[in-house]
């Protein structure tokens, strides 16, 4: 490895980077991959153990010699706070610097109650479970919710879901009460970046798509979450379907794959036939009893959605594509059906590789992909190199 010259010598946070990641785990390595002289590294692990990000470990001492000394990122030195909405479920939980969730609690509550119920409801409950822990631990927030977001500012746009929240810039009013950075995206990318880092850490192409009230996709490119120029990527539920028989969408267009096979069209659909389904664990019971117009209903669902997604498969190119949200992982024939389609109709070398499979973690995606959105951030090698430089000024 080429020797670095001053003009690229690693920084304090390239250092916690490479211990973080397990890419060098003691001091000598650390001179070896970086460059540094033995002082410089001295001094940019002595920044990081006072800032209680790296911890010292001694090993066991083997056969002669002094035992090395292991460097390791210290998880528990600060902690993020996350909440992943969803239109009717809401996880708050606050979670270590490796993303584990130290405390959690679900709510049943409607986001569309708007900004000014739902936002102290999520800072009184990250109050509550931080209990006596310093305030000063708090490194950052992360949220996932249910409609478009502007990334950049955190600023909610869609106004088709959680319409009393179009338009409101959400960091601001979570920094009033934890003065930290706050990342807020949609709940699909949040699902996308769980699934991806918790499942397929080592796949650099993955879409997620949630098939639950409404439909949506997240993407993962290259490695890293795909948000487009404002943060509207993914929107796969509007993208219109051939022969969708006129239903108009809450968006104002026809025929979008989610006005014809989200859980919502699905209800619709089987209560228009005279079914008597309430909701989505209504149609599974049906499901499961074998009910041949629910499953015919069903299929005929998932054969839309897998129309949509073939055309993303064809674009993407994707290693793996991932079913999640409540009506994916309850239906097995929609599942199949969705599979059937996207191998027929997505070209040949776009579906050489491809694996279509359900979501492992389920919600639990939601919670992991904020703490990581967040964390990426936070742990990132510029602003620990910037936090650095504001302490000691
Ligand atoms: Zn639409």
């Amino acid at each position: 490895m080429p020797r670095r010259t001053a003009a690229t010598l690693a920084t304090s946070g390239e250092v916690l980077r490479l211990i973080r990641s397990g890419e060098a785990v003691t001091r000598a390595d650390l001179g070896r991959v970086t460059g540094l002289s033995r002082p410089a590294v001295q001094l940019r692990v002595g920044e990081l153990i006072e800032r209680g990000l790296v911890v010292e470990r001694a090993d066991a001492p083997s056969t002669g010699g002094r035992p090395p000394v292991r460097l390791e990122f210290n998880a528990e030195g600060g902690v993020v706070l996350v909440a992943a909405l969803g239109a009717s479920r809401t996880r708050v939980a606050v979670c270590d610097l490796a993303g584990r969730e130290l405390a959690g609690r679900d709510f049943a509550i409607d986001v569309e109650q708007g900004p000014d119920v739902v936002l102290p409801l999520l800072l009184d409950t990250w109050e509550e479970q931080l209990g006596d822990r310093p305030r000063e631990d708090v490194k950052g927030v992360g949220m996932g919710v249910p409609a478009t977001v502007e990334f950049a500012r955190g600023r909610t746009e869609s106004v088709r879901v959680m319409a009393s929240w179009t338009g409101v810039l959400i960091p601001p009013i979570v920094r009033e009460r934890f003065p930290v950075p706050v990342l807020v995206d949609n709940d699909v990318n949040a699902l996308a970046i769980g699934e991806h880092r918790g499942v397929y850490p080592d796949l650099d192409d993955l879409m997620f798509v949630k098939v639950s009230t409404r439909i949506g996709a997240g993407v993962i490119a290259g490695g890293g979450i795909l948000r487009g120029a404002l943060g509207a990527a993914g929107e796969i539920g509007h993208i219109p379907v051939r022969d969708g028989g006129g239903v108009l969408c809450r968006c104002g267009n026809v025929d979008c794959v989610d006005s014809v096979a989200s859980g919502t069209a699905l209800l619709r659909e089987l209560r228009a036939a005279g079914k008597d389904v309430k909701t989505i664990a209504d149609v599974t019971a049906l499901v499961r009893a074998g009910d041949a117009e629910t499953m015919a209903t069903v299929r005929e669902a998932g054969r839309r959605i897998g129309e949509v997604l073939a055309g993303a498969v064809n674009i993407l190119n994707p290693s793996v594509v991932v079913l999640g949200g409540d009506v994916a992982e309850a239906f097995g024939p929609l599942v199949s059906s969705i599979r059937e389609v996207v191998y027929r109709r997505s070209t040949a070398l776009a579906t050489r590789r491809l694996r279509i499979e359900p979501s492992r973690l389920g919600a639990g995606a939601g919670i992991s992909g904020c703490a990581v959105m967040v964390l990426d951030s936070v742990l990132s090698p510029e602003a620990v190199d910037e936090s650095l430089a504001h302490d000691a000024s």
